[in-house]
C-alpha cells in the first residue's frame, strides 16, 4: 500500500515555481519571490548575511526578541549597527525612524520586524517605508507573524527584502519560507564578497541556480512535503479570500484584548494602544503578584491544547501571550482562552467577570 507522506511523485521545477508564483500574489508583489528550504530563520540571517558588510552602517530598530538576534547578524557581518530599543508595550514610529536618520545620515540598511507574536506590538510599516525611502536605505522586513494576520505589501512599502513564514496566521508549515528580494538586494548581494555562495544560507545560489536560469531545474531535492503542505495552505487562504483571514484575527485580537480588560482581576494588556497590538497574538500583562508562566500553566491544566504560553525569557514572570493565530483565530479559541484564564485567576482567589469577559469578547468580534 503506498502511504501518503512517504510513496510521493517528485516535486517538479514547475510546481516549486508556482508555489512561489502563489506566495508573491498573496504578497502583491513583482520582486523574485526565493521560497527556502526551512524555518523562516534561515531567509532571515541569509538576507542579512548577503546584504551586509563592513562598509554597512545599519539601523536596527528592536521590538521584541528578534531585533536582538538581527543586530548580533549584523555586527557579525561587520556593520556598524545603530540599535533603536523601544519598549515592548509600544511600537516603534516613523518619526523615530526619521530622528535616527537626521542624527546618522550614514544609515544604509534598515532592519524591521513587522509584528512580534513574542511580545504583540505591531510597527507601522507603510509610514517607516516612506521615511527609509526618502533616504534610499535598504530596508529589510521581518513578516513572520504579520502576514496572514495584517497587511504585507513590499513593493508599496519599498521593503527589499520581505521574508515571511507560513507556520502563524497563514496556518500553514514551519519547515519552509519565503523572502522577496528587490533588484537592489539582489545587487548589493552580488557586489557583496562576504555574501555567503555554495551554502545553504545563500540567496545568491538561488538567484544564478534558480531565477537566473527561469526556474526550470531545482538545485537541489526540495522540502516536499512542506512544499505540499505551504501549498495547501496558500490555496486554503485563496479559497477562504485574504481579506476574511486577515478580518479574522483582528477580530481574535479585539476580542481577546476586550475580553481580558472585562475580566479585571488586575489582568491588563500588554501592549497600551489597541493600535499597536497585532492581530496574531495578544500579550497580556498578568496581575501585581502573580506569575505569569505559573497563570498559564494552570489555565493549560485542563486543555493542554489552548493557545496560551507565558512570554519568553524574562517575560514569563509578568507576560501571558494568547497566540490566537492560524487555526486558532476563532471566537471559540477566544472564549476557551479567556475561560481557562479566568478559572486559573479565580483559583488565585482574585475575583474574574468571566460571564462579562465572554460577553465583550463576544461583542467586540467584527
Ligand atoms: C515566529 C516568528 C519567527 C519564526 O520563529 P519561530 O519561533 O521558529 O516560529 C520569526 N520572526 C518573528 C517576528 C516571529 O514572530
Amino acid at each position: 500500500m503506498t502511504h501518503p507522506f512517504l510513496d510521493l511523485a517528485p516535486l517538479s521545477a514547475a510546481r516549486f515555481a508556482s508555489v512561489e508564483d502563489r506566495v508573491a500574489r498573496l504578497l502583491d508583489t513583482r520582486q523574485d519571490v526565493v521560497i527556502m528550504q526551512g524555518e523562516a530563520l534561515l531567509p532571515l540571517e541569509g538576507a542579512i548575511r548577503g546584504t551586509a558588510g563592513p562598509d554597512t552602517t545599519a539601523l536596527n530598530v528592536i521590538t521584541g526578541p528578534y531585533g536582538r538576534t538581527f543586530g548580533d547578524w549584523l555586527r557579525d557581518c561587520g556593520a556598524t549597527v545603530i540599535d533603536l530599543a523601544v519598549p515592548f508595550h509600544t511600537a516603534v514610529t516613523a518619526e523615530q525612524i526619521r530622528a535616527a536618520f537626521a542624527e546618522h545620515p550614514e544609515i544604509g540598511f534598515v532592519s524591521l520586524v513587522h509584528a512580534e507574536a513574542a511580545t504583540g506590538n505591531t510597527n507601522p510599516v507603510a509610514e517607516i517605508g516612506e521615511v527609509v525611502k526618502e533616504h534610499g536605505a535598504l530596508f529589510y522586513l521581518d513578516a513572520v507573524a504579520s502576514v496572514g494576520a495584517e497587511p504585507v505589501l513590499p513593493d508599496a512599502w519599498g521593503v527589499d527584502l520581505c521574508v515571511i513564514g507560513a507556520q502563524k496566521a497563514m496556518g500553514g508549515p514551519a519547515g519552509v519560507s519565503a523572502v522577496s528580494v528587490s533588484e537592489r538586494a539582489w545587487a548589493r548581494m552580488a557586489a557583496n564578497p562576504k555574501a555567503p555562495r555554495r551554502s545553504y544560507l545563500s540567496l545568491l545560489d538561488w538567484k544564478e541556480r534558480w531565477v537566473d536560469g527561469g526556474r526550470t531545474a531545482l538545485p537541489h531535492a526540495p522540502a516536499q512535503l512542506e512544499m505540499l503542505a505551504l501549498e495547501a495552505c496558500v490555496e486554503r487562504i485563496e479559497a477562504d479570500g485574504l481579506e476574511t483571514v486577515m478580518a479574522r484575527h483582528a477580530s481574535a485580537a479585539a476580542a481577546t484584548r476586550a475580553g481580558a480588560v472585562a475580566l479585571g482581576a488586575g489582568l491588563e494588556p500588554y501592549v497600551h494602544e489597541a493600535r499597536e497590538a497585532a492581530p496574531v497574538a495578544t500579550t497580556l500583562r498578568a496581575p501585581a503578584g502573580v506569575v505569569a508562566s505559573e497563570l498559564v500553566a494552570r489555565a493549560l491544566t485542563g486543555d493542554p491544547a489552548l493557545p496560551l504560553a507565558a512570554g519568553g525569557g524574562a517575560l514569563a514572570k509578568e507576560m501571558i501571550r494568547v497566540n490566537h493565530y492560524g487555526a486558532d483565530a476563532t471566537p471559540g479559541a477566544v472564549r476557551s482562552s479567556l475561560t481557562a484564564l479566568g478559572a486559573a485567576l479565580a483559583e488565585r482567589g482574585l475575583t474574574a467577570d468571566l460571564p462579562g469577559a465572554l460577553r465583550a469578547a463576544e461583542s467586540a468580534w467584527r
